[in-house]
């Protein structure tokens, strides 16, 4: 088999030509040359082949940059190794987007038995001390390559990639650090089944029928059907999100409001083998023992390193500023719900468990607007069609439908899209309907990236997924606004990975920091505010009535309600999230005492003693959110300044958008999103236009 590998390599079709004939049977469609991908030829058969020989020729290419015999370049070296395991990346990439997007138990299966041989491959590069070897010569020389901005990000990126992983560190200290990293993986897992654990261990069973009052009938049939799964009368309720929210938002009864709010915030901290308080202690001093290793000051100095936020003195800054900017109009919302339930209720002083159940009631006597009013204006179609014309109107993109490119589903649609002067840009995939093996939700992800090769740019092939309500016989589909925002948003994913114009595939597109690469899908959500967007599209199905202004209004506020409590909530888990990873933890010895401490100005309801938030705090103790939660503010911060931008200069300013496209849109992750941001608006991104759009100022 080995001059079949050789040979794929190669790319050259006399060579395919020789396999053909000298192997009839084994022609695995993942290892021959393709340029879309080629879904209808590929079975589940043929991953697993596929993607071991695909590790193989990367192997090799590694092999190869490691043994050339002359002295490391930037050619020879850092373009060479960002450039080898081109194939392993694309037939992985069809893999991962089926086993999302229309899997089976034997993709599944197929799943788990690759990702250990993908784990040992990037490990394997990340401890080839050769290899390491030349990148630190290239990265040393630098200084003298006279390299552009691009390349000197891609050799700081790819040098950074090895240190951060130890590669500069004596062989005693490589061995504490890996030992830290099996602790703190088999850490993180522990953490996480005991949280699981805990969601599980706890049901609130109801025979009375009075209790349901004030439940939607879904959630109560919900309810009933788990009661009878485990053969029991009447309902029950968990902590699982689907059950718990609705719950805490509807349930009339406040007893039991209150022992749910009570029961979802001990978990991890109850006097049970399931307690993390221990687990929390020990990650966050491993985490900062592995800093200090690498020469960092705190494990937020390590992660932020990488981030657009560079430091946590600046995500304090940020979070502190906004604080104290949403603070009061939160302390303002806050007493106006109390009296809006001491009036309704008689409620003396509002608890947790509270907080949703009358914030609801209060935004239905606000802004009582029925989502089936809505849905006949957004046919999907018609949304399509409308951010189509948005991208034509902003970047000149022109989408034309094609039915020539191979697809893993008849619903997925294939376009063909082109620029200014006809010139090819990308193939856009559009999968827009939930079906059995799909997962839930909605994302982008992408088949081919784009890169630019020996001189030619290669166009990426990009994709989006999601799960719109179907049509049926009768009626189109008719999206939610909920789901017009969702399309929006993916859309702008979509739009940063068709516009990437770069050099290299790890910088390209959404190769960028993750504080940074919800700006171009946050900031095309606003379109679906504005009346001039809404004109090109949100047109009665039946009638082509125009939507009235006064619903997109009420959208609109409704959309705000109570942005400073909200505000508030997500700083605090930002703080508590940063106090954690800031600090040098050595000296804590209780959760708790600590968390309060970090939510001292935050505070809105009293304290739970029995609660604690950290010990299932599953973002940054379990998911890769340590030091990152600020993310989310932050994002919505620069997508508000951004949008401000445009509202200034109007919507579809032709201006605006070229800078928008040539310094964010087109640049990936080529030079430091500050930057790049501040050549786009001429200034750093403020939080003035996010209050103000929030309602906050
Ligand atoms: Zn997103």
């Amino acid at each position: 088999m080995n001059s079949l590998r050789i040979k794929i390599l190669n790319r050259s079709g006399a060579f395919f030509l020789l396999i053909l004939k000298r192997n009839p049977c084994k022609m695995n469609p993942l290892l021959q040359h393709f340029n879309t991908a080629p879904f209808s030829k590929i079975t589940a058969k043929d991953y697993k082949p596929a993607i071991k020989e695909a590790i193989e020729i990367a192997k090799k290419e590694i092999d190869a940059i490691v043994q050339n015999t002359s002295a490391p370049s930037f050619e020879n070296t850092t373009e060479a190794l960002d450039f080898s395991g081109d194939k392993l990346q694309r037939i992985s990439s069809i893999f991962f987007n089926v086993n999302a997007a229309e899997t089976s138990d034997e993709i599944q299966k197929i799943a788990k038995e690759i990702a250990p041989w993908l784990s040992e491959f990037s490990n394997d590069i990340m401890l080839n001390a050769p290899l390491f070897e030349r990148v630190k010569t290239v990265y040393e020389q630098r200084k003298n390559l006279e390299l552009n901005p691009e390349q000197q990000m891609l050799l700081e990126k790819q040098y950074k990639g090895f240190s951060r992983n130890g590669a500069n560190l004596n062989n005693t200290d490589k061995t504490s650090l890996r030992k830290i990293d099996a602790q703190l993986s088999q850490l993180s897992l522990q953490f996480g089944e005991n949280v699981l654990a805990e969601t599980n261990a706890f049901e609130l069973h109801l025979t009375n029928s009075t209790d349901l009052a004030g439940l939607p009938e879904s959630v109560c049939e919900a309810a009933a059907q788990l009661a009878k799964q485990e053969g029991k009368e009447g309902w029950i309720f968990t902590l699982d999100f689907p059950s718990y929210i609705p719950f805490l938002t509807y349930a009339d009864n406040r007893e039991l409001r209150k022992k749910m709010a009570i029961a979802a915030g001990k978990k991890g901290f109850q006097d049970n083998a399931f307690n993390n308080e221990e687990n929390v202690l020990q990650i966050v001093n491993l985490r900062h023992q592995r800093a200090k290793l690498l020469g960092y000051k705190s494990h937020a100095h390590f992660v932020l390193e990488e981030r657009m936020a560079e430091t946590p003195e600046k995500v304090f800054s940020f979070s502190n500023d906004l604080l104290a900017k949403a603070k009061p109009a939160a302390e303002k919302e806050f007493i106006h719900l109390a009296e809006f339930a001491k009036k309704r209720d008689g409620i003396d002083q509002l608890e947790k468990w509270d907080g949703a159940y009358y914030s609801e009631k209060l935004k239905k006597e606000l802004f009582d607007l029925d989502q089936e009013l809505l849905k006949p204006y957004f046919q999907l179609e018609n949304v399509i069609d409308g951010v189509f014309k948005i991208a034509k109107n902003l970047y000149d993109l022109v989408f034309e439908e094609v039915f020539d490119i191979d697809t893993y589903h008849p619903d997925v649609k294939t376009y063909r899209v082109t620029g200014s002067n006809n010139a090819f840009v990308a193939v856009f995939y559009a999968d827009f309907h939930p079906r059995k093996g799909k997962r839930n939700g909605a994302w982008m992800t992408s088949y081919k990236s784009q890169y630019v090769k020996e001189g030619i740019n290669e166009r990426p092939h990009v994709s989006i997924v999601c799960n719109f309500t179907k049509p049926t016989d009768t009626k189109p589909s008719l999206l939610t606004f909920n789901e017009v925002t969702t399309l929006f948003h993916e859309f702008g994913h979509a739009l940063h990975g068709m516009l990437a114009n770069t050099h290299y595939t790890s910088l390209s597109g959404t190769s960028v920091p993750w504080d940074f690469v919800e700006l171009p899908s946050q900031v095309l959500e606003n379109w679906c505010y504005e009346k001039e967007a809404l004109a090109l599209f949100a047109k009665h199905y039946k009638t082509g009535e125009l939507i009235p202004m006064n619903y997109v209004e009420k959208i609109k506020e409704s959309a705000s309600f109570h942005e400073g409590m909200q505000t508030l909530r997500q700083l605090s888990f930002g703080l508590l999230d940063m106090k954690w990873h800031s600090e040098d933890p050595s000296k804590i010895t209780s959760v708790k005492a600590l968390e309060n401490e970090a939510f001292a100005e935050t505070q809105l309801y009293p304290d739970v003693p029995e609660n604690c938030m950290s010990t299932s705090f599953s973002h940054i103790f379990q998911g890769g959110y340590s030091a990152g939660y600020y993310s989310y503010k932050w994002a919505e911060v620069l997508d508000a300044d951004a949008f401000e931008y445009f509202l200034e200069k109007g919507i579809f300013n032709k201006e605006v958008a070229t800078l928008f496209k040539e310094h964010i849109l087109s640049k990936g992750g080529t030079e430091k999103p500050m930057e790049l941001y501040k050549r786009f608006r001429g200034q750093e991104p403020k939080p003035e236009a996010l209050l103000k759009r929030a309602g906050l100022v």
